[in-house]
């Protein structure tokens, strides 16, 4: 039993992931959809905001017009397409949000702390927040009856209010709450790189230890959340996380054979 994130970012080779991801039994898949998400809303006339947080870590700005936009694009034409693909496959795929049945929940951020042009600053409105809770009854109903869940966020909040959250952090709860045994990050990158333009940097071994430094040396935008999700899916009992690229063909397979960065 594995879990698997496969990212959002220009370059992934969605089609032959699906084909090498069909060869597996027992897993659930995590999904992203950052770059479709760019160019549909700047296509709405709602071009992505991001932030930095005080902490050195990006994200994107979420109002509830944003919102709306999110779940058309991560929950239903990223989500749909990837269901379908899998169909195809021959694998009983089921897509869900995380509203969906309360499968990921957790406090919706009250205030953000965020760096603008060098200053600090209080931002309100923001619909995003962190998972504290799966709800893996429902997970298991659906895998210990043959169906795939194929997952995206936006999560629900306590209050019930739809909230964005992180996907990489999202696949690491739930490798944690399902007990799985590896997660898998794939992206359009090969791995933790030195030099995030050379592809050929790659780190391919990373101690639980060292995350932190990693994250502060070689770690730019996006990356830090992938090695923080790694951290807290190490800290949550899951064996190994490994960070793997899918522009190309049997990508996960290669990954789970240690093409890329493995941390453990
Ligand atoms: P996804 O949408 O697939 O989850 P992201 O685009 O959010 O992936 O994150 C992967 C991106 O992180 C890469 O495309 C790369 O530009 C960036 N990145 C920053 N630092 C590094 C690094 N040290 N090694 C690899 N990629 C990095």
């Amino acid at each position: 039993m594995f879990v698997v994130k496969i990212g959002g970012s220009k370059g992934i080779d969605y089609d032959a992931f699906v084909r090498d991801l069909a060869n597996y039994r027992s897993f659930v898949l995590v999904h992203g959809g950052s770059h479709e998400l760019g160019e549909i809303a700047t296509k709405l006339g709602r071009p992505p905001v991001f932030i930095t947080s005080v902490s050195g870590f990006t994200s994107r700005y979420t109002d509830r017009e944003t919102l709306e936009i999110f779940n058309m694009v991560y929950a239903g034409k990223m989500n749909k397409m990837l269901v379908e693909k899998l169909q195809k496959a021959g694998v009983n795929a089921v897509g869900l949000t995380g509203i969906d049945g309360r499968i990921l929940e957790g406090p919706q951020k009250e205030a953000l702390k965020i760096i603008e042009n060098g200053k600090k600053k209080i931002l309100r409105g923001d619909l995003s927040g962190t998972i504290e809770r799966v709800n893996v009854k429902l997970l298991c109903l659906l895998l210990d009856n043959g169906y795939t869940p194929v997952l995206t966020p936006p999560a629900i909040s306590y209050e019930s209010v739809a909230i964005n959250v992180d996907g990489d952090r999202c696949a690491a709860q739930i490798a944690v709450a399902l007990g799985a045994e590896r997660l898998v990050i794939l992206s359009n990158v090969p791995g933790l790189l030195r030099n995030p333009d050379d592809p050929t940097s790659l780190i391919t071994k990373i101690a639980r230890d060292e995350i932190d430094a990693f994250i502060q040396t070689y770690a730019q935008g996006r990356m830090k959340k992938k090695l923080l999700a790694a951290k807290e899916a190490l800290d949550g009992g899951v064996k190994q996380v490994l960070l793997g690229g899918a522009r190309t063909k049997a990508s996960l397979t290669q990954t789970l054979n240690g093409a890329g960065t493995r941390i453990e």
